[in-house]
């Protein structure tokens, strides 16, 4: 153990992503990698050209990025304003910041908000693992409440009375996802209810990292709400986690809170060309949607006549399935992941089920076989 470090770190094991092509082994032609919900569509090459070409052109790698990120401010903007289906435009540069991935600004915000003891944070369990581990390294207390075990729904009156108890420091900010990882549900209207009679000193973060596959979004309560920030990436459907782009959509006092927090130059220039090159031809990059939507309601509707499992709708780009009985459920899913990796499919195993990415037409066909195989070996509930 290093003497100089703080001590509350000796515990914690870093993030352990999963295995990458950086190392140099062909991890693509090892594995189907439906564990990290990741688009299986690389950029088409005409983009990946027209990017290339504005690297050798334009990019002078001797100089600093673009710190104040404008250009892709601006078209950011553009985009949510569309989305959002607003006939008169709400949103300008200003009510936008930028990160390197939504990563970066969940730290960002915890930095904002939480620090020197001033604040906890609320977290439903289970739902994307980032939010207490990065409040974790920084040393901010994590309460957790739990879901409803058929709808996913936040256990509301442990989440109200968490936030009344009276408690050092305080809940500050309220992580969501609309619609949840792993559990691919939306909101529901009692919690967006409770979520909308927080007070002003709670903030309240709506993680849309799924937007493109929900369609459902809260961005137009921006305007309404100063103390909502809605977080969204470049990571998923866009096609583009390799570039580490994401971005918060907030009232401009917030907004100028994450720009005095984050690092100056926090975003690669060639990250900042991609991501606007993603933005210009979104209509082709988004095209791919309706496929994964399509392969997802076929694998939903093959999984579900299973007599051993149950699988919830999905509003996202990857399904959750539990089990509907079992001896040990926790060493049947262990199992399963085990026999899906043997045979060459990385999925994601969670206490209480496993987090399916949807990928090609031919992955998603080998999840198909490659689970009902492993169901086919394992002794019926
Ligand atoms: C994938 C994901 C993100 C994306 O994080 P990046 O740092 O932008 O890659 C954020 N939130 C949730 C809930 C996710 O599933």
């Amino acid at each position: 153990m290093l003497k100089f470090i703080r001590s509350d770190l000796s515990e914690f094991t870093a993030y352990k992503p999963h295995p990458s092509s950086d190392t140099g082994e062909p991890v693509a032609t090892q594995f189907d990698r439906l564990d990290t919900n990741e688009s299986p569509y690389d950029l088409p090459s005409d983009l990946k050209e027209k990017l290339a070409w504005h690297f050798q052109q334009v990019i002078e790698s001797n100089r600093y990025p673009d710190g104040g990120h404008e250009n892709l401010k601006d078209a950011i903007a553009e985009y949510v304003n569309e989305s959002a289906g607003l006939s008169s435009p709400l949103f300008t540069s200003a009510h936008i910041s930028v990160g390197n991935g939504s990563d970066e600004l969940i730290r960002s915000l915890l930095i904002a908000t939480c620090l020197q003891g001033e604040g906890s944070i609320l977290v439903t369990n289970p739902t994307f693992s980032m939010y207490a581990i990065l409040a974790q390294t920084l040393g901010i207390p994590v309460v957790t409440v739990g879901r409803n075990e058929s709808n996913f729904e936040m256990d509301l009156a442990a989440a109200k009375s968490a936030l009344e108890s009276t408690q050092t420091p305080p809940i500050r900010v309220v992580f969501v996802v609309h619609p949840n990882s792993p559990t691919a549900n939306c909101l529901t209207d009692a919690e967006l209810t409770w979520l909308r009679s927080l007070p002003e000193e709670v903030l309240v973060v709506i993680d849309e990292a799924y937007f493109e596959f929900s369609q459902t979004t809260l961005v137009a309560e921006i305007a309404q709400r100063p103390n909502w920030i809605i977080l969204r990436t470049f990571s998923k459907a866009f096609r583009l986690a390799a570039m580490r782009v994401g971005y918060a959509v907030a009232h401009p006092e917030a907004i100028a809170i994450l720009e005095k927090v984050r690092l100056p130059y926090n975003l690669p220039s060639f990250s900042i060309a991609a991501a606007l090159v993603a933005l210009q031809h979104r209509q082709t990059l988004l095209a791919s949607i309706p496929q994964t939507i399509s392969d997802r309601t076929q694998l939903i509707t093959t999984l579900s006549s299973h007599p051993a499992l149950e699988i919830v709708p999905s509003a996202t780009n990857f399904i959750y399935l539990r089990l509907k009985s079992s001896q040990s459920p926790s060493a049947t899913l262990t199992h399963l992941y085990q026999q899906l990796k043997s045979h060459g499919t990385l999925i994601r195993l969670l206490p209480s089920g496993l987090r399916i990415t949807i990928g090609s037409p031919a992955e998603n066909t080998r999840t198909l076989q490659r689970l009902q195989a492993a169901l086919a070996n394992f002794p019926s509930p």
